[in-house]
């Protein structure tokens, strides 16, 4: 069995190797300065609205009744859940129609753009690589540059190949707490922020670990971000301290 991650986090051409595919991290260039990981669906850009709102322009309708797809979107004709299969499929769909539907989240583009002058911003998002380009085009439509990854694997050892022993301040933002809890579990002294909308589905959203800063918006994210950059500076310059 190939091991799931076989990386050289401090050489250029990383590849991470799961059972059946590779992921090749090798085009992305980080610079000797911090490094912000940011998941993009519902903390970039809209998912949760934009997808309900789909799904109606189809005639079926999303219940919030737990934090989940499968099982809670129904047929509006008559009520009856849709079957697991035909909710995946409709998920692939959108994420093939996304550049139609999914806007960014308010005031994501200003705030990274201020954070990427002091450090280096990539996005981290959950979803089939084959829609990589449909995203590309969406985030760079919206101004939003900086290199995406898109994988399903697991959020930690791909932000642990990425940040490798670098002793250079991290921070993982992201809306669910599995994600977060994967990084936590893989990358020392990173900053994790757990960052969601206020929509009645989050509401049923698992918690993540009490260490783990929750953000009540983007604004306070940074904030958070700043100080953690801020910190960072001030013990280098005071080891001792
Ligand atoms: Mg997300």
């Amino acid at each position: 069995m190939a091991p799931l991650l076989a990386a050289r986090p401090r050489l250029w051409g990383i590849l991470i190797v799961s059972n059946s595919a590779e992921f090749d991290i090798s085009h992305i260039r980080l610079g000797d300065r911090p490094l912000i990981v940011c998941d993009v669906d519902d903390v970039v850009l809209q998912f949760i609205g934009p997808f309900q709102l789909y799904l109606k322009s189809l005639g079926h309708e999303f219940l919030p009744r737990s934090f989940r797809l499968h099982g809670n979107i129904v047929s509006l004709a008559d009520g009856v859940a849709l079957e697991d299969q035909h909710v995946s499929r409709l998920i692939l769909e959108f994420f093939e129609a996304q550049e139609s539907w999914q806007t960014p989240i308010d005031p994501v583009v200003s705030t990274l753009e201020r954070l990427s002058d002091d450090a280096d911003v990539l996005f981290l998002t959950a979803m089939p690589p084959q829609f990589s380009a449909h995203r590309r085009r969406l985030l760079d439509s919206a101004g939003l540059t900086f290199p995406l990854l898109a994988s399903e694997q697991p959020k930690g050892p791909i932000v642990q190949a990425l940040h490798g022993g670098r002793d250079l301040p991290v921070v993982f933002i992201d809306d669910m707490a599995r994600n977060l809890h994967s990084v936590k579990e893989h990358v020392a002294d990173c900053l994790l922020i757990h960052l969601m909308p206020d929509s009645p589905v989050h509401r049923f959203a698992p918690a993540a670990a009490e260490n783990i800063a929750r953000a009540r918006d983007w604004a306070h994210a940074a904030e958070l971000i700043d100080q953690h950059l801020a910190a960072h500076t001030i013990s280098r310059a005071n080891p001792a301290a």
